[in-house]
């Protein structure tokens, strides 16, 4: 199975903005097993912006552009840093590959964008793509991972996306505040029904909440990709996934065929 997989910021770092070694160290492992069984992982992360404040001693997450750049730039390094670590350990390469939203427009660099990264799946390398955040202003660029992983997924013929969360899928309301709230288990069609849930609840530390969750998951079911949402304080679930159990929750592609 090829398996786009996104990390978000509050998955992978703690609210000090320090790497979550725990949830880091399990997903490495079992994205490295998935690969053992055969499976073809592909990463997009986050997080580079939250390490490099924390790296740099910051009290906050800076609001202007040249600041959130100059963090990105620091924390990217050690982002691949620790998964190049950590897949190391399993025997298993990784590649940094970021991207801006011109190379997904233009189509001749989207096709050298998608000619390396297969290039990199063949030579059994596992991906991590982010946003190239220290050259991406905020007109020009692609603003949230979900989204970016979404446009990847298609891109590059994935069989699913799975968005590892800070919330373990859709709920009918906000599970933080309404005990009622019933997580929803699969969606056929992305109706304004489903757009109305999402808006409502928000993830913490990311760039995206819910709302960009949903968007990732039309573009996705488009192009005839599944998405799930899944809880990502527990990669483990990327097993289930991979069996084909009922996880998080899932937003059927549409086949064409
Ligand atoms: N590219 C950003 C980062 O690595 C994250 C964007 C997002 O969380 O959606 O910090």
């Amino acid at each position: 199975m090829r398996l786009v997989i996104k990390v978000g910021t509050s998955t992978l770092t703690h609210a000090s903005g320090r790497i979550d070694i725990r949830h880091v160290e399990s997903l490495c492992k079992t994205v490295s097993d998935l690969k053992n069984a055969g499976h073809e992982p592909i990463i997009v992360s986050s997080g580079a912006i939250a390490m490099g404040v924390a790296k740099l001693g910051l009290a906050s997450r800076p609001k202007d552009m040249p600041s959130k750049q100059a963090a990105a730039a620091v924390g990217q390094c050690e982002l691949m840093y620790r998964y190049d670590k950590l897949f190391g350990e399993y025997n298993h390469s990784v590649a940094q590959v970021l991207v801006t939203a011109e190379d997904i427009k233009n189509s001749a660099r989207q096709a050298h964008f998608q000619n390396t990264v297969f290039k990199l799946i063949e030579l059994g390398v596992i991906p991590v793509i982010n946003e190239n955040d220290t050259v991406s202003t905020a007109e020009i660029s692609v603003g949230d991972n979900d989204t970016l992983a979404a446009i990847v997924a298609v891109g590059i013929n994935a069989d699913m996306l799975v968005l590892l969360s800070d919330i373990d899928g859709l709920y009918t309301s906000d599970p933080h505040r309404d005990a009622a709230a019933e997580r929803i288990a699969r969606v056929d069609e992305i109706d304004d029904r489903i757009y109305a849930i999402a808006g409502g609840v928000g993830s913490s530390r990311g760039t995206g909440g819910m709302a960009t969750k949903i968007k990732a998951a039309e573009i996705c079911t488009r192009g005839g990709i599944d998405m799930i949402i899944a809880d990502g304080s527990s990669p483990d679930v990327l097993y289930n996934i991979a069996d084909g159990e009922s996880v998080g929750t899932l937003f059927v592609g549409k086949k064409t065929k």
